[in-house]
């Protein structure tokens, strides 16, 4: 907290210190400069055209809550105005510690009645025939040891593609923040994986094949500002940490950011504009279509790099194959 008068208005007392900026900021000029991030990124980066369709995945988590408050109150500013369609969306990991995530649905599904917006609530296992958890005691049951964590996002991203899919949505938004993709660029670097750049930016996955592009409205906020606004704007926070959290790479990564961050407080920022940059060079010298081959996967069709997809690949090792292939079917 800090004792001075806003840098912006001049008039009222400052709260927020940002220091990446150097401004000192009171409550409304911090709530209006994350709304204007909001709608500047979505702008700059071109991420809503007319006609499109929207799905917003909103797990219930700090992240995403915000990221459906700035929606609701930027929907009559363009490109929002001119989306086609708004469908909100609960992917239900059926994990025993998401459950809490789930207290949240009925504030979600009171938020989009209140602004008219549609919203649907899927199970995993209702979409692709298994639950993450399944396939990690199947695993490990037969001595293969895969991370939750990674199971777990392998299957939610195979499982928001399937819902756009059967809804006819052109586009998936999700509420990446700084933090996170920042965590990103590092763990290319540290695994060593400079191909995996084709999956970073603001848009991600606009020309593959069978997959509905990502945008991120929410990646230009660092994390702590994303909570300090849900705690202004009243947005109900209450979260569990993920019993699978330690095991998670990007766990670590968070406390080496927080102390880098300290004696640079625009090290984020930075770290996100390199990747940004690296990406765009690779995609025009067209190294990802030298570099990388992408065909579908033999079992599902999805685009993939080796014979079958990540998804294919675990439900596979796990003996669920009989039922995902069903579920596909259905
Ligand atoms: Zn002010
Ligand atoms: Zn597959």
């Amino acid at each position: 907290m800090v004792s001075s008068v806003c840098t912006r208005c001049h008039r009222r007392e400052a709260f927020y210190l940002r220091e990446s900026s150097g401004e000192a900021l009171c409550r409304q000029c911090f709530i209006k400069s994350i709304e204007e991030k909001f709608i500047r990124n979505i702008r700059e980066n071109d991420m809503i055209k007319y006609g499109d369709s929207i799905g917003v995945a909103v797990s219930g988590g700090k992240d995403s809550l915000v990221m459906l408050k700035l929606l609701v109150r930027n929907l009559r500013k363009p490109p929002l105005s001119y989306v086609r369609r708004i469908l909100v969306f609960t992917v239900d990991e059926e994990l025993e510690y998401t459950r809490h995530k789930l207290e949240r649905v009925s504030y979600i599904r009171e938020v989009c009645d209140r602004y008219g917006l549609e919203y649907k609530v899927y199970t995993v296992s209702s979409i692709i025939g298994v639950s993450a958890q399944e396939v990690y005691e199947k695993l490990k049951e037969s001595g293969k040891n895969v991370n939750m964590c990674t199971i777990c996002g392998v299957f939610r991203r195979r499982v928001m593609n399937e819902i756009a899919r059967r809804e006819g949505l052109s586009k998936i938004m999700t509420a990446h923040n700084l933090d996170d993709d920042a965590q990103t660029v590092l763990l290319n670097v540290f695994s060593n994986d400079i191909k995996r750049f084709k999956w970073f930016g603001p848009v991600t996955g606009e020309d593959v094949e069978n997959f509905v592009p990502r945008i991120k409205p929410l990646r230009n906020i660092r994390e702590e500002e994303i909570a300090v606004y849900a705690y202004v704007m009243d947005i109900p926070m209450l979260e569990r940490e993920c019993p699978y959290v330690k095991n998670n790479p990007r766990y670590t990564l968070k406390f080496l950011l927080a102390e880098l961050e300290r004696r640079n407080p625009n090290i984020k920022y930075m770290i996100v504009s390199f990747g940004d940059s690296l990406s765009s060079i690779l995609k025009e010298s067209r190294y990802f279509e030298r570099k990388v081959r992408t065909g579908r996967c033999s079992i599902c069709g999805m685009p993939t790099t080796g014979d079958i997809c990540r998804t294919c690949e675990l439900i596979r090792d796990a003996g669920l194959l009989d039922r995902y292939l069903l579920a596909k079917r259905s």
